[in-house]
């Protein structure tokens, strides 16, 4: 069932030659119960869409559907939909329970109730212990479960969240991961949650949106994403990625196989609805590929520029003998480095299905 239908909508600011078209004709549906993600670099339209769906901003054209109802002659406060800042935007002179309250308060609530869901949202979040204390004598990473909890006080049917997670440190943003996971699916609340960070986007979807330049360029769930990105902005925005440039020798069922610039032949997928035909980029993930000693029955083999330790893997950019620079990722063990070298050729092994 739609929670969310985005239908068409624009968003352009200004007049005459200074337009911008922060968002140009988005369609989308987003499904009740959803952990939703809008991924995409910064200025491509996240927050517009957000404040749109927030009825803060109004669309220039399209409408935007609640439940099948069209939600624009509804003012903010009348839409069961509520928003957590990346700021917070808490009363800093208030305690927890108070900021937690705020919200019902403002609509009226009668005492006993504010009290009762306050209390219900405290242990939500886990911040019943913290109940009394000023907003300013707790940290980032409390006051984001304070956000949460005020945000969710009033019932909402959708929350939306505009890059929560953004000023908090590694450690803490992923703990906040795993809260924002865990609370969206003990409410059952739809989220519609906003990164930049395609990491984050691929460990906490259901699915999602990659967005560009003010629009969607293609929606799924996060492996859908990953291992068959529907175009090459979708590819290189998501994860490390190698482009090569191919030549289609046959297609059959689901699966082509592809010609390298050494003569070489793989097999490659691509998306649905597509014929590929002629000259084609395909694209392979530096994990999907490993080094080989030997080098003349590698389908590519080039020489080593560098190696790069990362911990659990060690990334390895070959330069291939026509020139274009390709990542390999290997993992770690734990009896050290490598045992390659840079200046060393090697060949490089692909793995089945690789390509795209
Ligand atoms: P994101 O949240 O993805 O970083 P935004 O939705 O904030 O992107 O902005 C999308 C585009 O719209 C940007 O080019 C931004 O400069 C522009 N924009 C946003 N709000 C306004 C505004 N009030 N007036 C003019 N341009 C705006
Ligand atoms: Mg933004």
């Amino acid at each position: 069932k739609a929670a969310i239908e985005i239908r068409g909508v624009s968003r352009v600011y200004g007049a005459g030659n200074a337009q911008v078209t922060a968002l140009g004709g988005v369609f989308l549906n987003i499904q009740e119960n959803e952990f939703f993600t809008l991924l995409g670099p910064s200025g491509c339209g996240k927050t517009t869409l957000l404040r749109l769906i927030a009825g803060f901003d109004f669309p220039t054209s399209g409408e935007i559907l609640l439940y099948g109802q069209d939600i624009a002659p509804l003012p903010p406060f009348k839409r069961p939909v509520n928003t957590v800042f990346q700021n917070y935007a808490l009363f800093p002179h208030m305690t927890v329970a108070e900021n937690i309250g705020f919200g019902l308060q403002m609509l009226g609530k009668p005492k006993a109730e504010i009290k009762a869901r306050v209390e219900e949202m405290l242990e939500l979040v886990h911040m019943t212990a913290m109940r009394d204390r000023q907003v300013s004598q707790i940290s980032g990473g409390q006051q984001q479960r304070v956000a949460l909890a005020r945000a969710l006080a009033p019932k909402p049917k959708v929350l939306l969240l505009d890059e929560p997670l953004s000023a908090l440190d590694y450690k803490l943003r992923k703990e906040m991961q795993v809260e924002l996971k865990r609370v969206q699916a003990e409410t059952g609340i739809t989220f519609i949650f906003v990164t930049h960070d395609q990491e984050e986007a691929l460990t906490m979807s259901d699915r999602i949106a990659v967005m560009s330049a003010g629009s969607v360029r293609q929606v799924g769930n996060p492996w859908e994403i990953y291992d068959h990105p529907a175009e090459r902005f979708v590819a290189n925005f998501i994860g490390e990625t190698n482009f090569l440039e191919v030549e289609v020798v046959s297609v059959e069922g689901g699966s082509a196989k592809v010609r390298l610039r050494s003569g070489k032949e793989i097999p490659a997928t691509f998306p649905e609805q597509t014929t590929p035909s002629g000259k084609v980029t395909i694209v392979i993930r530096p994990e999907h590929a490993a080094l080989s000693e030997r080098t003349d029955d590698a389908p590519l083999s080039g020489t080593i520029e560098s190696i790069v330790y990362l911990g659990t893997d060690t990334n390895i950019g070959v330069r291939l003998d026509g020139g274009t620079l390709f990542n390999v990722r290997q993992q770690n063990s734990r009896s050290g480095p490598c045992g390659y070298s840079e200046g060393q050729t090697v060949g490089i092994k692909l793995s089945d299905d690789v390509a795209q």
